[in-house]
């Protein structure tokens, strides 16, 4: 078995009653693996009844724990403790809360692992990154690698793409618009040839080649970005996003969304909005918006194994990073921009949005489906 593990996997602290958002309170479902809800099942007395009492089930097969009306896990106490923590101690957790906020899941014979933004201290720790992620290797020999069955052309072809993806991301030379924009093409060629069943590694070969890579960046680097389509979309995102967002927005002091929503005089508004993206969107952001798509495509490249479409993957990934932008652009006035802290909280609530229900990046991609801008042409320039 090989492993590739993020640089901050290893050194993720979680800081516990500190923490400002906890993620027993997140108001999303923590679902209990049945090993451990057998073992809660046989738990004796009063705590045994009140564990019993708050698991909820949809069926025989899958649990989770209640919710209180606010969103909080039933377990949670008001100092922000955990119940089930202090009265069974730390091994009788569920294997959701013992890991999280760690992700590993494996893909062919890798296990990635590696950490989600949704922590607030995730986010923290990438924020105040200046260097680009880096990954660390190893390899166990193990009997269980014989066992697998994996379409090896495709699978070590698909890790060529994601190495090369994640190196032309993190590629500063150019904008982060720029490489975007490499990455959108080079992956709208991979899947067109996977479509008709072409070899594609000359592709990979030619993207390869330093001069040729130098010369698409290049050429994509002063692409304008079409603000207003990107507003538009982000507005219909987010007047159909949960209230929990929304929570979060409106306490923040500069709450440009709900002032454009209900003004008069939309136009005027308007002018401050677009020069608030175009800020968003320029380099002053980069290593932040660059650490965001590396997570993200870390997630997510892999899901182009069953379906042979990495560009969709990649087009979530613009969608993604246009919803992130469109909530930052509540924290910015005035010709400023974001501050460090608040695209803190802002980068960790945008992957509970979007990590923890597929539903949400649905809704973009829905309303530029029923637009008809979902080519590549259109996608080049939401970025
Ligand atoms: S969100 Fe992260 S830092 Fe906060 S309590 Fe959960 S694991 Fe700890």
């Amino acid at each position: 078995m090989k492993y590739l593990s993020t640089d901050f996997y290893e050194s993720f602290k979680c800081i516990g009653g500190a923490c400002p958002f906890t993620c027993c309170a997140g108001n999303w479902t923590i679902p209990i693996d049945k090993e451990t809800k057998k073992e809660y099942d046989s738990v004796d007395g009063e705590f045994g009844q009140i564990l019993r009492e708050n698991i909820l089930s949809d069926n025989d097969s899958s649990f989770c724990f209640r919710l209180t009306e606010d969103g909080r896990c039933s377990f949670l106490s008001s100092e922000n403790l955990c119940r089930i923590y202090q009265e069974l101690g730390p091994e009788k957790l569920c294997y959701t809360c013992q890991i999280y906020p760690r992700i590993v899941f494996q893909r062919g014979d890798i296990l990635f692992r590696t950490l989600t933004l949704s922590c607030p201290e995730v986010s923290r720790m990438l924020l105040n990154k200046t260097e680009p992620i880096s990954f660390g290797f190893a390899e166990v020999p193990s009997d269980e690698d014989d066992k697998l069955s994996i379409d090896w052309d495709w699978f070590n072809t698909l890790v060529s793409c994601f190495v090369f993806s994640v190196k032309l991301i993190q590629n500063r030379n150019y904008t982060l618009s720029a490489r975007l924009r490499v990455l959108l093409m080079f992956t709208f060629t991979i899947q067109t040839l996977l479509k008709d069943n072409k070899d594609i590694a000359p592709l990979l070969e030619a993207f390869s080649n330093q001069d040729y890579l130098d010369g698409q960046l290049s050429s994509l680097e002063h692409l304008s970005s079409n603000v207003p389509a990107m507003f538009s979309a982000f507005l219909y995102f987010y007047q159909r996003t949960g209230a929990s967002v929304h929570h979060f927005i409106l306490h923040s002091s500069a709450n440009l969304m709900e002032e454009f929503i209900h003004s008069n005089d939309k136009e005027k508004h308007l002018t401050g909005i677009v020069e608030s993206f175009h800020l968003l969107l320029s380099t002053t952001y980069d290593i932040q918006y660059e650490h965001f798509c590396v997570s993200f495509l870390l997630r997510n490249y892999f899901e182009a194994y069953k379906n042979k479409k990495p560009f969709e993957e990649v087009a979530k990934l613009v969608y993604a990073l246009l919803i992130a932008r469109g909530y930052a652009l509540s924290f910015c006035s005035m010709g400023k921009g974001i501050s460090t802290e608040n695209q803190i909280s802002l980068f960790s609530l945008i992957s509970r949005l979007l990590e923890h229900d597929d539903k949400n990046l649905t809704i973009i991609k829905t309303y530029f489906e029923k637009n008809g801008q979902t080519d590549i042409g259109f996608l080049l320039a939401l970025v």
